[in-house]
């Protein structure tokens, strides 16, 4: 599942360049593949996935063979097969898929972080080995939750018990790292339940755990079922609440919380994610993924047909894309950049977008924000405060709307 988010501005819908896939992208970039395909379809979910049944699954995989032989970069710094459900692929298709990534790309030498993000109903040890095999050295394993009643109102597929033994697998297998997955939010959770569930899943000591709030987002059944009323929204102190537990929970049990959502034991932190959040270049390639190279963002059209067409050297649909200029690559990286405990030295990202510090939109935000107890800057490094963190959203979305202005 991607960490694609460009920005809340409007996509230029008419591409300002024609063929930006044809962007060299400089030796080292991360690689992103979107697999696009999941046993079923969760209602909830807008990542550009679909249910595998029926599909042409061989087709799909050619078509990406070919965009990786077209498209990857060189040596990349970090991998990540994300979707959809790679882990839903069979041994021989993931092998083929990973053997073009290594003939063109050579990353089993370059990269310092392979990521394949699987599935509980769909990862067995056999197939952990596999991807170990492949140069995998971390699994991203979809919990979500730990309560039947919830697993079926997200239209998961798998089991409470399925989680687990999809962890032990991967423990099994030797992977080197084992992320888990969790949504907090769904209508009715109490906040013992929340604690009971979070400390079953740190007691596995995962090397990494990402917990989302729950979010209704556009064109997904859940929020139809919101509009219609089928489904309730928990209110936000109740989801304050959660997140809060969250961070007490896994700061007791040793990990770091070194982004808004996502928690760590020492030295594990996602680096492939990170470099989204330093606002860093990427390849994605597959249906729906987003690339950034050169300074330009573009997408893959979210059809498989389209996308599948463009992939295999016919004639590609570019759904958008977006150049851009220096402040507002700057008011991007202000925006990314605080969800990270590390913040954002403000300098240097002016630095490397080439604008002055009076020529920075977001510098009088940040500091109108810091009156307003919201931001702290030591040392040249911004961060959120503890109010702030709980207002992330809220407040990199005021520094990104003044930086675009
Ligand atoms: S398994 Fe993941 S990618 Fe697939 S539909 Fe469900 S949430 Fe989306």
């Amino acid at each position: 599942m991607e960490t694609s988010r460009t920005t809340s501005r409007e996509r230029q819908t008419a591409p300002d360049i024609q063929r930006p896939w044809e962007i060299p992208a400089a030796d080292g970039t991360p690689l992103y593949v979107h697999v696009p395909f999941c046993e079923a379809k969760c209602p909830y979910c807008d990542f550009f996935s679909v249910a595998g049944e029926g599909q042409d699954i061989e087709g799909s995989l050619e078509a990406l063979i070919s965009e990786v032989e077209r498209r990857g970069p060189r040596s990349p710094r970090t991998v990540f097969v994300g979707g959809g459900t790679p882990s839903w692929l069979s041994i021989d298709q993931l092998e083929r898929l990973f053997g073009a990534m290594q003939s063109r790309t050579g990353y089993r030498d370059s990269a310092q972080e392979v990521t394949v993000e699987c599935n509980p109903e769909s990862l067995d040890e056999e197939k952990a080995r596999a991807l170990v095999e492949l140069g995998a050295t971390r699994l991203s394993i979809g919990f979500q939750s730990l309560r039947p009643e919830t697993l079926e109102l997200f239209g998961r597929v798998h089991g409470v018990d399925d989680s687990f033994a999809a962890f032990q697998a991967a423990r099994a297998a030797g992977v080197a790292a084992v992320s888990v997955d969790l949504i907090f939010g769904a209508e009715g959770q109490t906040v013992g339940e929340w604690r009971e569930d979070l400390t079953r899943v740190l007691d596995l000591k995962p090397e990494h755990l990402s917990c989302y709030g729950l979010t209704f987002e556009e064109g997904t059944l859940f929020t139809r079922w919101l509009e219609e009323g089928r489904i309730e929204r928990i209110p936000e102190e109740e989801e304050l609440e959660l997140f809060r537990a969250t961070r007490e929970l896994t700061s007791t049990r040793g990990y770091h919380a070194y982004e808004v959502s996502n928690f760590c034991l020492s030295g594990h932190e996602c680096h492939h994610n990170l470099n989204y959040w330093r606002n860093g270049p990427y390849v994605g390639i597959g249906p729906g993924a987003a690339s950034y190279v050169s300074g330009t963002r573009f997408g893959n059209p979210r059809s498989l047909e389209a996308w599948r067409r463009g992939a295999k050297g016919g004639e590609a649909s570019l759904p958008w894309s977006e150049t851009l200029n220096p402040s507002h690559r700057l008011a991007e990286t202000w925006w990314l950049g605080l969800r990270l405990a590390e913040g954002l030295d403000a300098s240097a990202a002016r630095e490397h977008c080439g604008v002055s510090a009076s020529e920075d939109l977001c510098l009088p935000e940040a500091r109108q924000l810091a009156e307003e107890g919201l931001l702290v800057e030591r040392g040249g490094r911004w961060r959120l405060t503890g109010e702030g963190l709980e207002l992330a959203d809220a407040v990199s979305g005021r520094l990104l709307a003044t930086g675009l202005a």
